[in-house]
C-alpha cells in the first residue's frame, strides 16, 4: 500500500487520548458483526465493510474486535486464530476520489482501471465509469457535483498538489444530497492542525463553498459547510486517508512479501474507510491492506496470528531504515514508533 514513502495511510495511535484508565475492562468494545457492517455508513461504493458477496463464502462476521491497547489507544484484535494469508475482512470506502492524474484512466466511482474500449461506454459529464452499476451508484454525489463548475477548484488542487480537498468535496456532495450525515467521519481521530495549516485550509474552504453557491445550491443545504466543519473533516482525512494503489499482479502472490515492498501500478486515488482506520501501526506488521481490483480494500494476514493478538498494519514504506521511518511517522502521524523492530533500531 505504501510504496515510495511519499504518502501514507493513516492512524490513531497517539492521537487518541489515553483511554486506558477510563475503560478498565472490558478490553473489547466493538465487535464487527455482519449486521454492523452491512449498515455501516458507506458512500464510496455503497455497501458494507464485510464482503459477504464472494461465492462460496458464508457471510460470517470478520474474526476481529476493536478494543483498547495498553499504550496505543484503540486497536484491532483477533477473536480467533487467523492463518497466514487469510482474508480477514474487506472494506468499502466511506468516501473516495480518484487522483486528478487518474481522472481519465479509472472509474470515477470505484477507481477500477478502465480499459481503453470501455471509456466511451459509461461517460457522464467528462468522467467515466467502469460499469452502468458504478454510474448508477455514483448518483448519490454526482447529481450534486455535476451542477457545479469544478475547474477552478480542481486547478487549485492540481497547482498545489492537494488531494484531500477532493475527498472533502465528494463528501460534501454526499451530505448535500442527503445520502450521508455531516458527522459521519466524527468517529475518526483528527490530526492536530497547526495554525499555519488552518490558514492554508481557508482558501480551499472558500473555493469549495463558492463553487457550490455559484451552482445555486441553496443556503439551507449548505448550512453544514462552515469553516469549522471543513477543517474538522480535513483534519480527519489527513491521518485516515489511504492512498489506493492497485496491485497489478495476483494479490495472492503478494503475501510472500511485506506490504511495503509490493509492486503496484501506483496510486489511483485516495479513500477513507471505517474499520481499516482502527488498525495501529507496526514496522513489522502482521496484516496488510491490498487493492486487487478497485477501491474495495482487502485486509489480509501476513503471518499466523493468535486469538487475542493485536492486528497491525504498516502505515509507511517498511523497507525504509529506522531513522527514515521514525521521521515520517513523527511528522506524518505524530507518534514515535516503539514496535519491536524499532526497539532494536532495525
Ligand atoms: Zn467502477
Ligand atoms: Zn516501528
Amino acid at each position: 500500500m505504501l510504496r515510495g514513502g511519499s504518502r501514507w495511510a493513516s492512524r490513531f495511535k497517539i492521537f487518541l487520548p489515553r483511554l486506558k484508565n477510563d475503560y478498565k475492562t472490558p478490553p473489547f468494545l466493538l465487535t464487527f458483526s455482519s449486521s454492523f457492517t452491512t449498515t455501516a455508513p458507506t458512500a464510496g461504493t455503497g455497501a458494507a465493510d464485510n464482503d459477504s458477496s464472494q461465492p462460496g463464502r458464508p457471510s460470517a462476521p470478520p474474526p476481529i474486535q476493536v478494543g483498547f491497547t495498553d499504550s496505543a489507544g484503540r486497536g484491532v484484535f483477533a477473536t480467533r486464530r487467523i492463518a497466514a494469508g487469510e482474508l480477514i475482512h474487506t472494506a468499502k470506502p466511506i468516501v473516495c476520489h480518484p487522483s486528478l492524474s487518474s481522472l481519465h484512466s479509472v472509474c470515477y466511482f470505484c477507481l477500477r482501471k478502465l480499459l481503453p474500449d470501455q471509456r466511451p461506454l459509461f461517460q457522464s459529464n467528462d468522467v467515466q465509469f467502469c460499469s452502468q452499476e458504478c454510474q448508477n451508484q455514483s448518483q448519490v454525489f454526482h447529481e450534486i457535483e455535476r451542477r457545479a463548475d469544478w475547474s477552478t477548484f480542481n486547478d487549485y488542487c492540481r497547482m498545489h498538489g492537494l488531494k484531500y480537498p477532493l475527498l472533502v468535496k465528494r463528501y460534501a456532495c454526499l451530505v448535500i444530497s442527503g445520502s450521508s450525515s455531516a458527522s459521519s467521519l466524527d468517529i475518526l481521530q483528527p490530526a492536530s492542525l497547526s495554525s499555519e495549516m488552518i490558514s492554508l485550509v481557508e482558501k480551499e474552504f472558500c473555493l469549495l463553498r463558492s463553487t457550490f453557491q455559484d451552482a445555486d445550491i441553496n443556503t439551507q443545504q449548505l448550512a453544514f459547510l462552515t469553516k469549522q466543519w471543513y477543517t474538522g473533516v480535513l483534519a480527519r482525512i489527513r491521518i485516515n486517508a489511504f492512498r489506493v494503489e492497485l496491485a497489478c499482479e495476483s494479490y495472492e502472490d503478494l503475501l510472500s512479501s511485506a506490504a511495503a515492498s509490493v509492486e503496484a501500478e501506483g496510486a489511483v486515488g485516495n479513500a477513507i474507510y471505517m474499520l481499516p482506520s482502527f488498525y495501529n501501526h507496526d514496522c513489522d506488521p502482521n496484516a496488510h491492506i491490498l487493492w486487487p481490483e478497485n477501491v474495495d480494500a482487502r485486509v489480509k494476514a501476513l503471518c499466523d496470528i493468535e486469538a487475542g493478538e493485536e492486528l497491525r498494519i504498516c502505515y509507511i514504506d517498511a523497507s525504509m531504515d529506522y531513522e527514515a521511518r521514525q521521521t515520517i511517522l513523527s511528522k506524518g502521524f505524530g507518534f514515535q514508533c516503539n514496535c519491536l523492530r524499532c526497539s532494536s533500531h532495525h
